[in-house]
C-alpha cells in the first residue's frame, strides 16, 4: 500500500511537473509572437521634485497585454524573455519606442530633462547590438542624448570589466545618461560607483518602504543619500506612497521620488496630460486610482 502511494504521489508529481512545463512553453510561444502582434506597449511613472512639484522625468515601463490575462506587468513574463533571449528584441522594442516618444513629447514642447528606460543585464551585454540601438535610435530621431536615461542593476556594474572601455563609458561618450536602478539591493562595492560616472542612482523602494518608522531602513536610506552626496551624484528615492516617507527623504536630503503617492505608471496619453502642466501634486493625482 505504502508503495502505491509512493507511485501515485510521483504521477502526481511528474503531472504537475508537466503542467508546469505545458505551461511555460505556452507562455514562450505567447511571449515570442508578442511582438509581431503588438501586444506591448510603455506606461510611463513621472519623478518628482519636492517640495515644487515639477516633474523632472519620466520612467517607461513595459506592460503586455496578454490576448487572454489581461495586462501583465514586467514581474510576470520579464525573467522569462531573460532566460529565453527575447529580452533583446523586446527591449529593442521598448527602447525605439521610448526614443520615438520623447520626440514626440520635444516637438510638443513638453519633453521632461529626464526619459528613462531599464535594460537589463540580459539585454545589455548581447553582443554591443544594444549600443548601436541607441546610436542608431539617437541619430535617427535627432535626439538630444542627454535626455534618454538608461538604469541599469548593480549587476551589470559588476559584470563590467574594469580597467578597459565598456560598454558603459561607450554609452556615456554618447552623452546617454546612466542610473543605478534598485540601489542598496545588489552586491556591488561602492567602488563601481566612482569607476563608472554614473549621473543618478535610484534608492530602492525596498528601503522607501519601512520609512519613516524603521530604524534600519532610516538609517539605510540616510547613509545612502549622504554618500550619494559625497560622490556628487544626483538621486531620487523609488516607491514613495507616503506622506511620511516623502517628508522623511526631503528632510534628508533627497528631493526627487517617484511612487504611486504622485502617480502611478499611466499610459502615454495619460503622462502626457500630466507633462503638458509640468507639474504634480498629491491633491490632484488625477489618475492614482488603482489600476
Ligand atoms: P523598476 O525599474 O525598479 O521599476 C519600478 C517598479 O516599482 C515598477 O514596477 C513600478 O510600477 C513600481 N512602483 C512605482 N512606484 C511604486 C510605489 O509607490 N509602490 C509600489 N509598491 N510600487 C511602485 P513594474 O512596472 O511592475 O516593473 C517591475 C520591474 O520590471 C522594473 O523595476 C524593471 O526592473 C523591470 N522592467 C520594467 N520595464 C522594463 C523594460 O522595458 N525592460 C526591462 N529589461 N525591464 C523592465
Ligand atoms: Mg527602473
Ligand atoms: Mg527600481
Ligand atoms: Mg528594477
Amino acid at each position: 500500500e505504502a508503495k502505491s502511494a509512493g507511485y501515485n504521489q510521483r504521477r502526481f508529481y511528474s503531472e504537475a511537473h508537466d503542467r508546469a512545463v505545458r505551461e511555460r512553453v505556452t507562455l514562450f510561444e505567447e511571449l515570442n509572437s508578442a511582438l509581431e502582434r503588438e501586444e506591448f506597449e510603455l506606461h510611463y511613472q513621472p519623478e518628482i521634485e519636492w517640495p515644487s512639484g515639477r516633474i523632472i522625468g519620466v520612467e517607461a515601463l513595459l506592460r503586455w497585454n496578454h490576448p487572454s490575462r489581461g495586462l501583465l506587468g514586467p514581474g510576470g513574463f520579464i525573467p522569462l524573455a531573460e532566460r529565453t533571449g527575447l529580452i533583446t528584441p523586446i527591449g529593442a522594442w521598448a527602447l525605439a519606442n521610448v526614443c520615438r516618444q520623447a520626440r514626440l513629447w520635444r516637438d510638443l514642447g513638453i519633453c521632461p530633462p529626464i526619459v528613462g528606460v531599464n535594460v537589463s543585464a540580459a539585454q545589455f551585454f548581447t553582443a554591443s547590438r544594444f549600443e548601436s540601438d541607441l546610436a542608431r535610435e539617437l541619430d535617427m530621431r535627432d535626439l538630444d542624448p542627454g535626455t534618454i536615461e538608461i538604469e541599469l542593476t548593480e549587476s551589470v556594474l559588476m559584470q563590467s570589466s574594469r580597467g578597459e572601455t565598456t560598454a558603459i563609458d561607450r554609452i556615456r561618450a554618447l552623452g546617454v545618461r546612466i542610473a543605478i536602478d534598485d540601489f542598496g539591493t545588489g552586491y556591488s562595492s561602492l567602488e563601481y560607483l566612482l569607476t563608472y560616472r554614473v549621473n543618478r542612482i535610484k534608492i530602492a523602494q525596498q528601503f522607501v518602504r519601512g520609512l519613516p518608522h524603521d530604524p534600519v531602513s532610516a538609517t539605510i536610506v540616510r547613509a545612502t543619500i549622504g554618500l550619494v552626496q559625497e560622490f556628487g551624484c544626483e538621486m531620487l528615492a523609488e516607491g514613495v506612497e507616503t506622506v511620511g516617507q516623502l517628508d522623511f527623504l526631503v528632510q534628508a536630503g533627497c528631493q526627487s521620488v517617484q511612487g504611486f503617492y504622485f502617480s502611478r505608471p499611466v499610459p502615454a496619453e495619460e503622462v502626457t496630460q500630466l507633462l503638458r502642466r509640468g507639474v504634480i501634486a498629491p491633491e490632484d493625482r488625477a489618475s492614482n486610482t488603482p489600476r
